[in-house]
């Protein structure tokens, strides 16, 4: 797949005994970007589900150095470690970032767009799980129109961040979103994000069965749906150019929000709004791809 040894590839950096849900999207997300990153790698985590999975003092899942940090500063933790790296003659080695969409839409969005400006070199990984789920399931401004959440009993009124065009805006050497229903080609952007210095910003969806009150065994297929139904765009940007990296098969959105309980309360017209919405972002995607600068071959 991508040139590396068998060893390489069998390399876990995420080990048995985390101490995630049954069937939680971001546990997958964490194995394989560290998979991916192999060692030595540098891992950060912050308070929310990505800490809990990996640091629980005094015990820590991780098979490679990780610093829990503050709620608001994943990026600058980061950044002070990959700068404490390169003085010692250890830039090669890749610090990575992980924090949830509580840590990266809200509370850490000042600091991450600092590291953006100032193109430190670091990997931030965003795992999307859509609330803070290990508080008790409240919104945040990655929480989808209409979810249900412990702070939106009758599903949220806001509608979603766009995390993506907040960070095409800071012009930063890489950034992609994946999804863990296609492991390849998430680490594929991993692989490629390790190799290019300077800031690199990777988005993932994260199910979650907890908070999205799916079954456990329903995680890789809300994920497949959440691509194909233009839930999930799967792209890269490079330097402000967009490329589209799969085209959905325009799986009607309901069958994605049928799938979830957390929408169980939901009309037909309120799904029929959220369809209006899943198009407008998709067609308005379909828009900034056209108008990407051109150039530089994104392959
Ligand atoms: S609450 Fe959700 S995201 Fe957190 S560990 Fe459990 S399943 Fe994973």
């Amino acid at each position: 797949m991508d040139g590396r040894t068998l060893k390489q590839r069998e390399y876990e950096g995420l080990r048995p005994g985390h101490y995630a849900c049954p069937g939680c999207g971001m546990a997958i997300a964490m194995r394989l970007v560290l998979k991916a990153l192999g060692s030595p790698a540098v891992v950060v985590s912050i308070p929310g589900c990505n800490a809990i999975i990996g640091n629980t003092y005094p015990y820590s899942a991780f098979n490679v150095p990780a610093f829990h940090s503050a709620f608001e500063i994943a990026a600058p933790t980061a950044a002070g470690i990959a700068r404490g790296l390169e003085i010692r003659g250890q830039g090669d080695i890749p610090v990575v970032a992980f924090a949830g969409d509580g840590g990266t839409f809200d509370i850490g969005l000042q600091s991450l767009s600092g590291a953006a400006d100032r193109n430190e070199n670091i990997l931030y990984v965003c795992l999307d799980n859509e609330a803070y789920m290990n508080t008790g399931i409240q919104s945040s401004s990655a929480t989808p129109p209409f979810a249900w959440t412990m702070t939106t009993p009758s599903g949220r009124t806001g509608r979603k961040k766009r995390i993506m065009e907040i960070i095409l805006a800071h012009r930063i050497p890489y950034a992609a979103t994946a999804s863990i229903a296609f492991p390849e080609d998430l680490m594929r952007k991993v692989i490629r994000a390790r190799n290019i210095k300077g800031m690199r910003f990777i988005y993932i969806l994260t199910p979650c069965p907890t908070g999205w009150r799916t079954p456990e065994d329903a995680t890789l297929r809300l994920s497949l749906l959440a691509v194909h139904c233009k839930v999930l765009p799967i792209l890269e940007i490079v330097e402000g150019r967009i490329r589209l990296n799969m085209m959905p098969k325009n799986i009607p959105v309901s069958e994605y929000l049928k799938a979830q309980g957390r929408y169980r309360h939901l009309k037909e017209e309120e799904m029929e709004a959220i369809q209006r919405e899943v198009d407008e972002d998709w067609n308005r995607l379909l828009k900034l791809t056209e108008e990407s600068p051109k150039g530089q071959s994104l392959s």
